[in-house]
């Protein structure tokens, strides 16, 4: 939904122009291009969104949970039946591949599936005769208005890893995408009014920090999610939480993967480029550093720098195309700036992904798949999330050796080992300081069924995202303990 190419926001059931006095341009990275504006909203539209999600609770929250997901799967078939306008325009704004693109809407459209258990998984708890004659209830309620801030990276899945969990809790909710990828968001909505939400139920609001900040300052937002970087997420997280709302905060990632000498170093390879050069190493649980053990080293670094030497970057939409671009110039030129720090850090680079283009997209935000060697595991390079196409290489010669790299870092998004040994894979999993294990797996990510588990400077808060973990955080508990005495009845 745009009007003469400016994106609109929805809110109380209908698409609103914003009157906002900023709008950003959507570009495509691939192309440099301006495909559409996006509003950067002012905090009176966040009031008004607020107060119609307000109103509209009264009424959702008192609808039975079995009527309220019934919109739930009618988005489930709007999706399945979308997802190919969807992954596409994802693709044009967020530079992945089209089969990445078509990915993420699945791993989404998974939480909508596990959503639509809420008559199951939003079920309190109960004793009878706690005291003789007494018994005691644990019920969910659900908190009223609630929003999540979401990151470019993933524009169709992440919304969805919040907003069937706090519809389906009775919960009234507002999207404020990333303004880098907006027209994501339109089209998810554009299936939502379809769903038949009542309005108020479920609203967008485009913006940036200023959309933000009424957000976290607006009484009657109850809980936050976020989704985005750790400096961020710090900072969403200490001024909502000061305003008195629950929050849950994902942050930033530098992931670690051991490489053992026991592991088949084909398919280990094969992973490990899809996890570092996949979505141009966009992903929070992309392989960042791979850690390799005793005799691991020559056959990994050399298979891997072959990988990469030979990945095929391009358009998202073109045959054949392996990794699209990074996501805006300040980015790519961040990412180079990193590469060359982490060379006077002391690193070999044995593939270089600098100064590289695309035959017929001279304009695209291009950094192609790169290598570093002998990383130092002190220098800042080792220590920063790169958030682009960019492995970096370190050498152990024990697990134990390995696992001490694994834990020498602030952040705790996932960690991974690749081997053919139970022993050591038991020991890595016991011993490694992140939230999301992977045990030859080269991006751990949680099915829609379990929570999305980060830890350290990766996360912020208690509850995360997804499954169980969702409901409880949309949800308070009333505990009830009630006495019925026999003779105050009348009898029958
Ligand atoms: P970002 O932090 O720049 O932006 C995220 C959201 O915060 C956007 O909606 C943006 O509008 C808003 N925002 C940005 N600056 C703000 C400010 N100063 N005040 C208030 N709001 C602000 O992140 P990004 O660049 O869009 O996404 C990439 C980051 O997200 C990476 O660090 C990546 O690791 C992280 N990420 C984490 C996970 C996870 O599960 N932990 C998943 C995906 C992405």
């Amino acid at each position: 939904m745009s009007d003469k190419g400016q994106l609109l926001n929805f809110i109380d059931g209908k698409w609103r122009r914003s009157s906002a006095s900023e709008y950003l341009d959507i570009i495509n990275p691939a192309t440099a291009q301006a495909m559409s504006t996006v509003p950067l909203s002012p905090g009176g539209e966040v009031d008004m969104a607020v107060r119609a999600g307000m109103k509209a609770f009264q009424e959702w929250r008192r609808t039975p949970v079995e009527d309220r997901i019934q919109h739930l799967f009618a988005l489930k078939v709007l999706l399945e039946d979308n997802i190919d306008d969807i992954a596409r325009v994802i693709t044009h704004e967020c530079g992945k591949t089209y089969a990445e693109s078509v990915g993420e809407m699945r791993r989404g459209i998974e939480d909508v599936e596990v959503a639509c258990g809420a008559p199951i998984l939003m079920q309190g708890r109960n004793n009878e005769d706690i005291a003789r004659g007494i018994d005691e209830h644990m019920i969910r309620q659900p908190l009223g208005v609630v929003t999540a801030i979401t990151p470019f990276n993933f524009p169709g899945m992440i919304p969805l890893w919040f907003m069937p969990y706090a519809l389906a809790t009775g919960n009234c909710f507002i999207l404020k995408p990333s303004e880098k990828v907006s027209m994501s968001s339109q089209m998810l909505f554009e299936l939502l009014e379809q769903a038949n939400f009542p309005p108020g139920v479920v609203q967008l609001v485009n913006g940036g920090k200023e959309t933000v900040d009424a957000l976290l300052d607006h009484p009657g937002v109850k809980a936050v999610s976020f989704v985005g970087s750790t400096p961020v997420a710090k900072y969403v997280y200490s001024r909502a939480t000061a305003n008195g709302k629950r929050a849950q905060c994902q942050g930033g990632a530098k992931n670690p993967v051991v490489i053992m000498p026991d592991a088949d170093m084909e398919t280990t390879t094969r992973i490990m480029a899809d996890s570092a050069f996949g979505c141009a190493g966009q992903r929070c649980l992309a392989a960042s550093v791979a850690i390799t053990v005793g005799e691991a080293k020559n056959e990994f670094t050399e298979m891997i720098a072959d990988a990469a030497s030979t990945r095929k970057v391009g358009f998202g939409l073109d045959e054949g195309v392996q990794m699209g671009p990074v996501i805006t110039p300040e980015s790519k030129a961040r990412i180079e700036g990193l590469i060359e720090k982490g060379a006077q850090e002391g690193a070999d680079i044995l593939v270089d992904g600098r100064g590289q283009t695309v035959d017929g997209y001279k304009d695209g935000y291009w950094v192609f798949p790169t290598v570093l060697d002998g990383v130092n595991p002190e220098g800042e390079i080792a220590n920063t999330e790169i958030f682009g196409p960019v492995l970096s290489l370190m050498h152990a010669e024990t697990l134990d050796e390995a696992i001490e790299l694994v834990n020498h870092r602030n952040y705790g998004n996932m960690a991974c080992m690749f081997t053919s040994s139970g022993a050591a894979a038991r020991q890595f999993r016991y011993s490694a300081d992140a939230g999301n294990i992977g045990i030859n797996i080269g991006v751990a990510a949680p099915m829609a069924f379990f929570p999305f588990s980060g830890w350290n400077d990766s996360f912020f808060g208690d509850l995360h995202a997804q499954a169980h973990h969702g409901i409880e955080f949309y949800t308070q508990t009333k505990v009830v303990i009630e006495r019925w005495p026999r003779e105050w009845s009348r009898q029958f």
